[in-house]
């Protein structure tokens, strides 16, 4: 096996704490796969750690099956983490997070919804495009609870990184999304606070993940100085698997499902391969151990 490197590999750190954070909204497909691939992978070849933890912030499309899944077959794969966790056990941490916010930042009620916003900023309301929420609830007044969200005023800083990947990178949050929404309208923690918190309570110094979230670090690293994190995470976005269309996988790719392909045949070797070379880290198919892994990356 010839590994192919996509970045300087002495960027990495020395045993870094990293996390693979899946949604129990779906099964586990491809996507997911080449994300443990790199981040299992990277953590075996640097010394660094696993934690496994189970993003189901959002309680009204979370199912317990689909975590159970996740569990089963990450074992069936041979990836096994070094610690867990479950946002839902303990939700305390983000409503102290939002007291902070309220002591040390301008914190509003909102009552638009995503239609509203898009409406109101002219942009079209597809699914995953980024829209700039334009403050329109700043200064009205309405109080936090029944039907509508909370959001934090944000600054117009613009927060510089160095993704080991793909290099020097400047984001200016309040110009790309603009006032972050905390919590939303049904009471749902939002992904930006739920991450944030978490990364910080739990000492995440490397965080690696799909280049379809690098849009998301600046406004990260913000809020987490804004909750008092010193130092921010390293990151680390890697390249995106595509479907036959040359599209990003998603759920509805049902044909990657990890449950489909497995029950088609396919064995973890074959996966693990395959989400390898899909994102670049093999010049070519060909079937990965577990134990190989780290093999990619050093
Ligand atoms: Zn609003």
């Amino acid at each position: 096996m010839q590994p192919m490197p996509l970045f300087d590999l002495a960027r990495l750190p020395l045993r870094p704490a990293t996390r693979f954070a899946p949604s129990p909204t779906g099964y586990l497909h491809l996507g997911h796969v080449s994300n443990a691939v790199w981040t299992w992978g990277i953590a075996q070849a640097t010394g660094g750690t696993v934690l496994l933890r189970i993003e189901d912030h959002d309680r009204g499309r979370c199912r317990p099956e689909y975590e159970r899944a996740i569990r089963e077959e990450l074992a069936w794969l041979g990836l096994h983490p070094d610690r867990e966790s479950r946002q839902s056990d303990d939700t305390r941490l983000y409503r102290e997070a939002l007291e902070r916010l309220h002591r040390t930042a301008r914190v509003y009620g909102c009552r638009c919804s995503r239609a509203a916003i898009a409406r109101r900023t002219g942009s079209p309301p597809g699914e995953g495009e980024e829209l700039r929420y334009p403050g329109t609830c700043r200064g009205l007044g309405i109080p936090p609870g029944e039907g509508s969200g909370i959001r934090v005023m944000l600054g117009d800083e613009t927060i510089r990184f160095d993704d080991i990947r793909l290099g020097p990178q400047e984001h200016t949050p309040a110009r790309q999304c603009g006032d972050l929404l905390l919590r939303d309208g049904t009471g749902n923690w939002t992904y930006q606070l739920c991450v944030t918190v978490d990364d910080a309570r739990q000492e995440i110094t490397l965080v690696i993940r799909g280049e379809d979230l690098l849009s998301s670090t600046g406004r990260q690293i913000l809020l987490g100085t804004m909750l008092g994190r010193d130092r921010p995470a390293t990151f680390l976005h890697h390249p995106l698997l595509v479907n036959h269309e040359g599209l990003k996988l998603s759920k509805r790719d049902r044909a990657t499902g990890i449950g489909e392909l497995r029950a088609a045949g396919r064995s973890p070797e074959s996966l693990l391969g395959e989400a390898a070379w899909r994102t670049g880290l093999l010049p070519e198919l060909q079937p990965l151990k577990v134990s190989e892994l780290a093999g990619l990356f050093r």
